[in-house]
């Protein structure tokens, strides 16, 4: 185990090694395991991830920082930080976990991200550990925000129409039809400012208005560019 190794891709060097190592360290190997550092860590990243996006993003509502902020710090956004870090070679534990796939372990492998991000922070302070989590969630916020922007194209499309003053986009139901458990929606959304209509169906209402409001999205989208 190259501790320099990780030390070096972090682009942190701890003061007490020992930090570093219990970090590390899966409770099957041991009672000094990355437990009481992870719960720490999880925390720590939660405020780092709030302040980076309430500075980044000063246009968006609370919504959609909450939201954000959730996609940044689930399991599989913290798993693909723990692979470019190749941590699963630095794990410390029992034999027992090995033979059963510890090392590849997804919650695992994202539990040793918030244990080191905790680490950092009793080894090197509140400065240290902001620019480490900058340094290894810098390439998930762009792609995030992408995501979400397609995720929702109802609060997009109502931040759109607030930004230019054309009033909230109408949404009314077309047409319902299906039994309770197997209906079928249709959907018109209109922005009256701009003279335009679009349909949108799906098998609830909340599902056809956002497709209708992605429908919606593309047409001003077209509508700018001629
Ligand atoms: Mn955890």
């Amino acid at each position: 185990m190259h501790l320099r190794e990780l030390e070096t891709r972090l682009n942190y060097s701890f003061s007490d090694k020992m930090l570093l190592v219990q970090a590390l360290t899966h409770r099957s190997y041991g009672k000094m395991n990355y437990e009481r550092l992870e719960f720490l860590g999880d925390s720590i990243l939660n405020a780092v991830i709030a302040i980076e996006l309430f500075y980044r993003f000063p246009e968006l509502e609370e919504g959609r920082l909450s939201r954000l902020r959730a996609e940044l710090v689930r399991e599989q956004a913290l798993l693909q930080v723990s692979g470019r870090l190749f941590l699963s070679k630095f794990l410390r534990m029992g034999r027992g976990e090995i033979k059963s796939g510890g090392r590849q372990r997804i919650s695992i492998l994202a539990d040793v991200c918030e244990s080191l991000i905790g680490a950092v922070f009793l080894d090197g302070g509140m400065v240290a550990v902001h620019g480490l989590i900058h340094k290894l969630f810098s390439p998930l916020f762009v792609q995030c925000l992408n995501q979400i922007d397609c995720k929702d194209p109802k609060t997009s499309l109502q931040e759109f129409c607030q930004s230019k003053q054309l009033g909230l986009p109408i949404y009314k139901i077309n047409l319902a039809q299906g039994a309770a458990h197997n209906q079928y929606f249709q959907v018109m959304c209109c922005i009256t400012a701009l003279h335009l209509k679009s349909h949108g169906g799906g098998k609830s209402r909340q599902a056809a208005e956002q497709n209708a409001a992605c429908a919606m999205l593309e047409l001003i989208k077209k509508n700018h560019k001629s």
